[in-house]
């Protein structure tokens, strides 16, 4: 039988986190939007020093008894219920850590699993994407040479998540993708560890962006980078490429769940609102018989479920440890589109005011949007629908 109730397990750590969003989140929100790059530092050491040790997504060395990946869903959409600034700070393996864990060799594991035991909060970060090319990472020019017993790194980063907190406020990782030769397309490109603080690795600046401002994106410049043999991700036997696109398929419902929480924050706020005023939704009224603002907000509920309800599928199928490319394609499609509108619509209901800096609903809108964004845009996912649905690689249909 399906069951859509949490777990005791679950439900315990949710709780817990939404204390953390009611107390630290939420108040604070609005002063790291208005001060982009500063780091939420006291938020980082709590979670690191007391709040970890409760939720267990986010400790790489958890015993974790069961449904990892929909404890993981769950916290995702709360944190980002409270701030998806906050939660893009979280002091976790994150999407570099999730790549380690995924093609890691054990003893690159075990250096990871090492530098999250340190006493100050620690952060990874994932550089794939480049100037020419975004949704198309096959494309990538970053170039790695082997020369000796080491790899030398050269090239250009953008938008890389974290860099600052995983480089330079912590002894993180770099997890960098780079080809090993041009010539041979995806087959070549691997993935490679990169100390903070190894020469020729620099910060070229931090990106300003629309949203997510209390979470740093930054420019990367690789500049005969000079890295040990064994940083290759996976070692010599490495999947490379493929292992890449493998991670999407956990890291498409984490994205759509974290948009999930914003779009969920919009509603509960609107429903707030209302209740203020004395109005109550008419839940099972025919719908001629609802006020024009009644059915909004139960369009918005039922968007909303549906979206969560295949982020749902695409985890457990995660959980089970069994493919999901087309679930997690579905639900990252469904959430984009579904926090895009349900974002905008929230300052439409709310008039002037949700326009103003007054309120929330505005920065939601902003920071939202991301999530339509990375992890693979809309139209991405589209594609990667169709081509399982019909039985096309990537080349024939692209
Ligand atoms: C806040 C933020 C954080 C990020 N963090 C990271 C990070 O940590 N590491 C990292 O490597 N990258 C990161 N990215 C980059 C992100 O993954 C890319 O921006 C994303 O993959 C889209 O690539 P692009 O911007 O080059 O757009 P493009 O690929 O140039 O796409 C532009 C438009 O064309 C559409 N399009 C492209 N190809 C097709 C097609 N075949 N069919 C139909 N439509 C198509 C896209 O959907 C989009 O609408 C981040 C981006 C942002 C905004």
């Amino acid at each position: 039988m399906i069951s859509f109730e949490n777990s005791a397990w679950i439900e315990e750590q949710y709780r817990y986190a939404e204390s953390i969003c009611r107390k630290m989140v939420r108040p604070n929100a609005r002063y790291y939007d208005d001060h982009e790059h500063e780091l939420p530092w006291d938020f980082a050491t709590f979670i690191w020093e007391t709040a970890r040790k409760k939720i267990e997504s986010l400790r790489l060395d958890a015993v974790v008894p069961e449904e990892p990946f929909m404890l993981q869903m769950h916290i995702n959409e709360m944190f980002s219920w409270g701030d998806l600034g906050f939660f893009m700070c979280l002091p976790w393996p994150a999407l570099g850590g999730n790549f380690i864990q995924v093609i890691g060799t054990p003893e690159q594991k075990a250096r990871l699993l090492e530098k999250f035991r340190a006493a100050k909060p620690t952060w990874t970060c994932m550089a794939l994407s480049e100037s020419h090319c975004g949704s198309d990472s096959s494309a990538i020019r970053t170039r790695a040479v082997k020369d000796g017993d080491s790899w030398i790194l050269n090239g250009e980063k953008l938008f890389v998540t974290s860099a600052k907190k995983a480089l330079v406020e912590s002894n993180g990782y770099l997890v960098v993708w780079a080809t090993t030769d041009p010539s041979a397309g995806s087959k070549a490109i691997r993935a490679f560890l990169v100390e903070p603080n190894t020469p020729g690795l620099k910060i070229m600046k931090l990106e300003n962006k629309l949203g997510l401002k209390a979470s740093d994106t930054a420019v990367l410049i690789l500049e005969d980078c000079r890295i040990p043999l064994e940083n290759m991700l996976g070692g010599p036997s490495s999947t490379g490429f493929k292992g890449a696109m493998a991670t999407f398929d956990s890291a498409r419902p984490a994205a759509s769940s974290s948009g999930l929480g914003v779009a969920r924050a919009v509603v509960d706020f609107l429903k707030e609102q209302l209740d203020r005023e004395g109005v109550k939704i008419r839940y099972g009224v025919p719908r001629r018989l609802l006020t024009a603002m009644e059915r909004d907000i139960i369009d918005m509920e039922s968007q909303l479920r549906a979206a969560w309800l295949l982020v749902l599928k695409a985890a457990c199928l995660v959980d089970q440890h069994k493919p999901n490319t087309l679930e997690s394609s579905m639900c990252k499609a469904k959430a984009g589109e579904v926090i895009t509108k349900i974002t905008q619509k929230g300052i439409e209901l709310m008039g002037s005011l949700g326009y103003s800096r007054s309120l929330l609903l505005e920065k939601w809108m902003r920071d939202g949007k991301v999530c339509d964004l990375f992890e693979g845009t809309g139209q991405i996912n589209r594609l990667v629908i169709a081509r399982r649905i019909l039985g096309y690689t990537g080349k024939e249909l692209k």
